[in-house]
């Protein structure tokens, strides 16, 4: 049977442990595509260009902007981020699943394109990650010990922010404990390809 691709964005504050879920999800479910993302932040060691991401300067990034070649972008933390048309549309239009990790701003802008976009809102489906609580999230932070007071303040508003916002999303995963977290978070991906919005209209005409 012909499917429709889906979009499925995933967002979640720092810390909370979403790039491991991530990594447990995409392992199981080997079909799904990542969006590497743009952003003007350096690397970090192990990360690799152009599978982490596409590490760009501010001027490059800037000439994308311009060119119109953003489906989505968004400041975070003093540093520019952003999803290329070019990862993702042509491949939900093949029928792929495509993982965007985006922040809550990014999520905002999918939403107000999928208004405009049959083909967006057919495909997108939002999940948040959240901490048990704020404070739990603090406390993992803390340990972390990679912050200044300042940076973690910084991370614990932001989290706050993005975790306000939850309503944007369709599915909430509570990261408490690791291994029931990845498995709710397989879950929700095996379910989102059973919608019927995948299913191609024709079928059963
Ligand atoms: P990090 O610098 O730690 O890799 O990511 C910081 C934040 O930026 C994360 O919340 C991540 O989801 C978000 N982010 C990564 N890529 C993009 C993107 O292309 N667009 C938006 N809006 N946020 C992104």
């Amino acid at each position: 049977m012909k499917k429709n691709g889906n979009l499925i964005v995933i967002s979640g504050p720092s810390g909370v442990g979403k790039s491991t879920l991530v990594k447990r999800a995409m392992a199981e479910l080997p079909d799904l595509r990542f969006s590497v993302s743009c952003t003007t932040r350096a690397p970090r060691e192990g990360e690799v260009d152009g599978k982490s991401y596409y590490f760009l300067d501010d001027a490059e990034f800037t000439r994308r902007l311009d060119n119109g070649e953003f489906l989505e972008h968004a400041g975070v933390f003093k540093h520019r981020y952003g999803t290329l048309k070019s990862e993702v549309l042509n491949r939900i239009t093949r029928g792929e699943e495509v993982l965007l990790d985006i922040d809550v701003q990014g999520a905002k802008q999918i939403r107000a394109a999928a208004e405009s976009d049959p083909v967006i809102r057919n495909a997108a489906v939002f999940i948040i990650i959240a901490p048990p609580a704020l404070k739990t999230l603090e406390e993992r932070l803390i340990s972390r010990n990679s912050e200044t007071p300042e940076q973690l303040k910084l991370r614990v508003d932001a989290a706050r922010n993005e975790l306000k916002n939850f309503r944007i999303y369709d599915y909430m995963v509570i990261n408490d404990d690791l291994e029931t977290a990845a498995n709710e978070l397989i879950n929700i991906f095996k379910a989102i390809r059973m919608r019927t919005a995948n299913i191609q209209e024709e079928l059963f005409q």
